[in-house]
């Protein structure tokens, strides 16, 4: 391996390339990315930046000093377009191609778009230091913002436009937001906090149509006919992995670009990050999270692979994610998607501290702590790993 190519220039790709230098890679190690910033985080986006706590001069995942002293043949600001697997290369939109043997994709995730919203003023997206710096300017006292989707994104974006005293309105389809993936207690819970907070919240109802007036939009019209005026839209209905750029590479993609548990799509390629969907043999099944903190674990996990191929293991974590809504933080730690049941193992919904489980199969898969101080979410993230009998798991000592 003497010529690795990382396309993707943030979190899970700038983990690999350092795992790979701290570990004594000394090839030629170039990494593409298609925004000119020079590697950011994303999880403040959608809190610090747009409460105005921070600005985007602290997002940076690295100081300058120390991208330098990975040594990369950097490019930034231009998008790779294609790759020969035959040739081992990497095309990219300035007409440029890179040769690699090691190819490493952490391309990402992209906001699913909201058909006819594209290009229409005061309607926004959340993924790019651009996307919210731009919402953040317009949000102020008494502005009307309506959110379609009451994910985790869209719940973030409302409780810091709340912060600034923002007129908020959630869309949501489903019954009860959040639940699909939390559960219907979880997800009522944290209904109520907003609702609590003034957010107007509408479920079971979809958007079906932006109105504009003098080349803005001017309000959301539902399904069922209503119209909700509004200053700006935010959509956030989920997002589409990054793999247009791969079309006719031969590579198996369908949500995400699908590998094994060794990060591998192909001989001499591999997957990490939001893009990947890979196959935890800890949870017996494939799976893509969006999770900041597992994207560069896998980056860690590849780079140790690829310079030990001998001892290569499999990457079987415990997927962890956090969300902040308004002064309180949520961990989930585990697989909560298509969970079967779910139940308060600790704590107490109705006093905001509280820890549940979810079970799938047999095992506790996932819990989730609202409230709760970290350490003691800890002990119940070793119970997800060592596979505790869901009966077990309800009956356990709560940890100290
Ligand atoms: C608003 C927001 C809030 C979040 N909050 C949380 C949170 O609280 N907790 C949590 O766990 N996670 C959170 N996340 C998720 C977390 O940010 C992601 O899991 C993480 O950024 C994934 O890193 P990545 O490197 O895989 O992908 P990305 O960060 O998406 O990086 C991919 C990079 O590749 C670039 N790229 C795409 N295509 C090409 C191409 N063809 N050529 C070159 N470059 C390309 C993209 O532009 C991007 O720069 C949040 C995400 C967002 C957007």
């Amino acid at each position: 391996m003497r010529r690795v190519v990382v396309v993707g220039a943030s979190a899970a790709g700038l983990t690999t390339a350092e795992a790979l230098r701290r570990q004594g890679f000394d090839g030629l190690l170039t990494m593409i990315g298609d925004e000119r910033h020079p590697p950011y985080d994303r999880p403040p986006l959608s809190k610090q930046i747009l409460t105005g706590q921070w600005g985007p001069e602290h997002l940076r995942l690295r100081p300058e000093s120390d991208i330098e002293a990975l040594d990369l043949d950097l490019r930034l600001g231009v998008a790779a377009a294609g790759v020969d697997r035959a040739r081992r290369t990497v095309a990219l939109a300035d007409g440029s191609t890179v040769s690699y043997d090691t190819l490493i994709i952490a391309t990402g995730v992209r906001p699913r778009p909201f058909p006819g919203g594209r290009g229409i003023a005061g309607v926004h997206v959340l993924r790019t230091q651009e996307d919210a710096v731009a919402l953040r300017d317009r949000l102020g006292s008494g502005r009307r913002l309506v959110i379609i989707g009451a994910g985790f994104v869209g719940t973030e974006v409302a409780a810091a436009a709340r912060r600034r005293d923002v007129d908020v309105t959630l869309v949501e389809s489903a019954a009860q937001p959040l639940a699909r993936i939390i559960g219907r207690d979880a997800g009522r819970f944290l209904t109520g906090i907003h609702r609590e907070r003034g957010v107007r919240i509408l479920t079971g109802v979809r958007a079906a149509a932006l109105d504009t007036a003098d080349d803005a939009v001017s309000g959301v019209r539902l399904e069922d006919g209503r119209l909700l005026p509004a200053d700006d839209v935010l959509v956030a209905i989920g997002s589409l992995p990054n793999t247009d750029w791969l079309r006719g590479s031969g590579l198996d993609m369908g949500d995400g670009l699908v590998c094994d548990a060794y990060s591998r799509c192909a001989p001499g390629v591999h997957a990490v990050g939001d893009v990947a969907r890979w196959f935890n043999p800890l949870f017996g099944c494939e799976m893509r999270v969006e999770h900041r903190t597992t994207a560069s674990e896998q980056g860690m996990a590849l780079a140790r692979n690829l310079l030990n191929p001998a001892d290569a293991q499999p990457f079987a974590p415990v997927p962890y994610f956090w969300t902040d809504q308004y002064e309180m933080r949520v961990q989930a730690h585990g697989y909560l998607p298509g969970h079967a049941e779910s139940a308060v193992l600790d704590g107490d919904l109705a006093q905001g501290r509280a820890l549940i489980g979810y079970s799938r199969g047999r095992h506790l898969t996932g819990v989730l702590a609202i409230g709760m101080p970290f350490g003691a979410v800890r002990a119940w993230r070793t119970a997800v790993a060592r596979r505790t009998e869901w009966a077990a798991a309800a009956s356990l000592p709560a940890p100290a």
